[in-house]
């Protein structure tokens, strides 16, 4: 599997995803510690960061869940979002993090955080396991970024291209070409 064509390089190893998220837990437990916390998950690409980050949590948390898509051409996003699962739950007065898998232009999560906003959380912000620093149009603020990477379309740990590519354990970019 790790060898289909269209699988370039590897962006990040699975050691290296793995000690970052231990970090991030550890930083998101000290900077709330005494408090609760829930973490709002995007869907599909956040599930496998947020498996592993809540394990890394050593403070009482909460999850929920929201799907979202992101009306757009191709692989660039309009910042039009639709909401196809919104959370099960209020979070008026609670402390909440978003979970996101990869912040590229910032246009979807800008427009999820207003909506949130709206909502009136105790706080919100942002942990995002990649952000594209070289493409982010918005000037939307990750509290925690796992890694910034270059702007070249990646897949792994759940992030897909066309649903492929979710279950490999690294991250890597791709030929959108090979496909
Ligand atoms: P933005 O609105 O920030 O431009 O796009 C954010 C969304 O686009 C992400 O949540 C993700 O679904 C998708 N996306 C952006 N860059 C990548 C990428 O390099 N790989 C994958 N698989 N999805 C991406």
């Amino acid at each position: 599997m790790s060898q289909h064509p269209a699988l370039v390089e590897h962006v990040l190893t699975r050691e290296e995803i793995q000690a970052r998220v231990v970090e991030l837990g550890a930083q998101i437990s000290a900077d709330y510690a005494g408090r609760e916390i829930t973490l709002t998950c995007v869907l599909k690409g956040g599930f496998v960061f947020l498996a592993d980050l809540i394990r890394e949590i050593t403070i009482p948390c909460s999850i929920d869940f929201m799907v979202i898509s992101s009306y757009g051409t191709g692989t660039q996003s309009s910042g039009v979002v639709r909401i196809l699962k919104d959370l099960d739950g209020p979070i008026d007065e609670l402390d909440v993090i978003v979970v996101e898998d990869i912040v590229d232009s910032g246009l979807t999560l800008s427009y999820l955080l207003r909506n949130l906003k709206t909502r009136k959380p105790a706080s919100l912000e942002v942990c995002a396991l990649l952000a594209k620093p070289a493409r982010l149009e918005n000037d939307v603020k990750c509290r925690y970024v796992g890694f910034e990477i270059p702007d070249t379309f990646v897949v792994g740990y759940g992030l897909d291209a066309a649903e492929r590519f979710r279950e490999l354990p690294d991250i890597w970019s791709v030929d959108e070409a090979k496909l």
